[in-house]
């Protein structure tokens, strides 16, 4: 366990915390090994599908590292591969196979999809009882409601990696920048769910730096690279970088500026932050999503 964090503490002057994803990610993962584990005696073993269609290599790396994740901590797992010239109609018998597919519990639904195909009637078609990472807009709609759903494992992964930190998330003031349906809206959500008074800020917001300050925790969603700088913080705030912007040497940059890690009192790296953490949540909401079709199984019988 780590030693708790003070969100809005003293500036140290010894530069931010590294909120590292890596530990917590790697109990998730074990704990998801063990319950993959448990489950030929349960019945049968959980199994990930994800559906792409898109040539885009940056997507392909990502589901290669999905899957490989899975296959490590033991869950079953298929791709389907529909090319980038699929149809709306393609994508969504697609998506209705897996559906009714019984060994089938968890469906990802990759981005980018081709151009010209209808994204929101295919958000849609995600079957919600194994919408692993919140696609379905039911899925944000039940959030926005409090009932059980599927949060987009990104927004969780932060909450996860606040958590694992010890970091008060009752009264504290928390600014989220960005307003997307995978991270910034969800994770509101689920701030508000935990008793924070939560901003969010977006590309219309106006004097982004003054409503940044005023964040006891501070979560960087925008995609845009250095966005927020040593004006954006308060000081010894906590800092959720959970930007991923690609740079032309291959590797990955945040959306917080290196210099905001003078002021803050912790700041989550990228990568090492929430990304690993993420994929960690996805796999541990197959297992949940095979065990609640389990419930529903033995409801009926
Ligand atoms: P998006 O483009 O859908 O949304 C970006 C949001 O940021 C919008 O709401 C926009 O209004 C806001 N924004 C843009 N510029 C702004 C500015 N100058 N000031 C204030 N707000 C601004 O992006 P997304 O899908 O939500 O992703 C956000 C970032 O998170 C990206 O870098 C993405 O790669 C990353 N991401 C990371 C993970 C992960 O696992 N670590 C997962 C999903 C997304």
């Amino acid at each position: 366990m780590n030693a708790p964090l003070n969100p809005a503490g003293t500036e140290s002057g010894e530069g931010a915390r590294s909120l590292s994803g890596k530990a917590l990610a790697a109990s998730l993962r074990e704990g998801t090994r063990a319950a993959v584990e448990a489950a030929p005696e349960a019945g049968r073993v959980p199994k990930l599908a994800v559906v792409t269609a898109t040539d885009d290599e940056s997507s392909a790396w990502y589901v290669r590292s999905l899957v490989s994740a899975a296959g490590k901590s033991g869950l079953l797992h298929e791709v389907v591969h529909l090319g980038p010239r699929a149809s709306t109609e393609e994508v969504r018998d697609a998506l209705r196979g897996l559906d009714e597919d019984t060994s089938v519990d968890g469906v990802i639904l990759q981005t980018p999809l081709p151009a010209g195909v209808d994204a929101r009637a295919l958000a849609e078609a995600v079957p919600p009882a194994k919408d692993i990472d919140g696609a379905n807009p039911l899925s944000l709609g039940r959030l926005a409601a409090g009932l059980a759903a599927f949060a987009p494992a990104t927004a969780e992964a932060v909450i996860a990696l606040l958590d694992h930190y010890e970091i008060p998330l009752r009264g504290a003031r928390a600014v989220v920048v960005g307003r997307s349906t995978v991270v910034g809206k969800p994770l509101a959500h689920l701030l508000l769910a935990r008793d924070a008074t939560v901003t969010v800020c977006h590309s219309r917001t106006r004097d982004l730096p003054e409503v940044t300050r005023e964040a006891d925790i501070l979560i960087a969603a925008a995609g845009q690279p250095g966005l927020l700088t040593a004006e954006h913080v308060r000081p010894g705030a906590i800092v959720i970088d959970v930007g991923t912007n690609p740079t032309p040497d291959g590797g990955l940059t945040g959306d917080v500026a290196p210099g905001a890690a003078r002021v803050a009192g912790a700041l989550s790296p990228v990568p090492g932050g929430v990304g690993p953490v993420t994929t960690a949540v996805l796999l541990a909401h197959v297992v949940r999503a095979a065990r609640e079709a389990g419930i529903r199984e033995g409801l009926r019988g």
